[in-house]
């Protein structure tokens, strides 16, 4: 066991931090480049290291943060590990933050995007696809299992449309949750109120961070940029319910449940469409509440197929 070093994090204890909780199937090559010398990466590990998404979407997020923002978390880098891990997390290394996306979740992520933009499927048969996959993933995750041989595989893509709207709706899901590491540091240190990681409050703030993150690119032309945000604005419900509807399936096949810093997927939403009725223009409320009621019914749906 270690100890709490009363918030101040040495060297040392990031080193030990890092090595105890985490054997890294990949992390950003800057991570490798700027780490190495500090010896902070395994040489095995950073040598099997290629993460050009991981890396391209930290330098995008980088560019949408303040400099009052960067100063809170200082650099950052994204990667992804093996854990069979349904969620992400974000841990001080020195003076930076490590952002880890487990590759269950990881995954997950992909599947849906590969289903959901479809070109042949009806949202019926989507659904259908989903609620295999969940299933799944959900008997994985009761069984404690660190692979997940049974995982369906996504339906192939159809053609390059289908791969370019797959990727935009998987970029978008992985930026908000990169986002929303990124707001458990900025939103919390901003407010300087004590939040812990435990504290559902934080979890609220980081969703509404991770909202308006991206909302704040400037520099799309007109294609692109309807492109982006209305993938922006759909991801963050996409992705709570897909989470809410996990969580639904394994409460019903696993006696207890794993401890978990994060309120329910559903009251997440909740909070988030309140703060954005309350905090942003009409115009993306409405798209939000349309958006939200989209994808609760499309998951209830799934849940339903799942366990009848
Ligand atoms: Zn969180």
């Amino acid at each position: 066991m270690t100890s709490r070093s009363d918030g101040h994090d040495t060297q040392g204890d990031a080193r030990a931090l890092f090595y105890r909780r985490y054997r890294y199937q990949s992390v950003s090559r800057s991570l490798r480049e700027q780490r190495r010398r500090d010896a902070l990466v395994p040489a095995e590990l950073a040598a099997q290291s290629s993460q050009d998404y991981c890396e391209q979407l930290a330098s995008h997020l980088r560019e949408l943060l303040s400099s009052e923002e960067l100063r809170l978390v200082g650099d950052f880098f994204v990667g992804l590990t093996d854990e069979p891990r349904f969620s992400a997390s974000i841990e001080p290394v020195g003076r930076s933050h490590l952002i880890l996306v487990h590759r269950r979740l990881f995954n997950a992520l992909q599947f849906v995007s590969d289903v959901i933009t479809h070109p042949r499927l009806t949202a019926t048969e989507q659904a259908h696809h989903l609620a295999r996959y969940l299933s799944a993933l959900v008997l994985a995750a009761s069984r404690g299992e660190r692979l997940s041989p049974h995982l369906p595989r996504s339906p192939d893509l159809e053609s390059v449309e289908h791969s370019i709207a797959s990727s935009v709706v998987n970029g978008s899901l992985f930026r908000f949750v990169v986002s929303h590491e990124l707001g458990h540091v900025v939103a919390t240190r901003q407010l300087a109120c004590g939040f812990t990681d435990t504290d559902a409050h934080a979890e609220l703030l980081a969703d509404a961070f991770a909202f308006i993150l991206p909302l704040r690119e400037t520099r799309l032309d007109s294609v692109s940029s309807a492109l982006y945000f209305s993938t922006s604005l759909l991801a963050p419900f996409l992705f709570l319910y897909l989470l809410s509807a996990f969580e639904q399936l394994l409460a019903v096949v696993a006696s207890s449940q794993p401890a978990t810093s994060h309120p329910p997927s559903v009251a997440r939403t909740g909070a988030l469409l309140l703060h954005i009725q309350r905090d942003l223009p009409q115009h993306i409320a409405s798209q939000a509440e349309q958006l939200s009621m989209l994808w609760e019914q499309f998951f209830r749906q799934i849940v339903c197929m799942t366990n009848g």
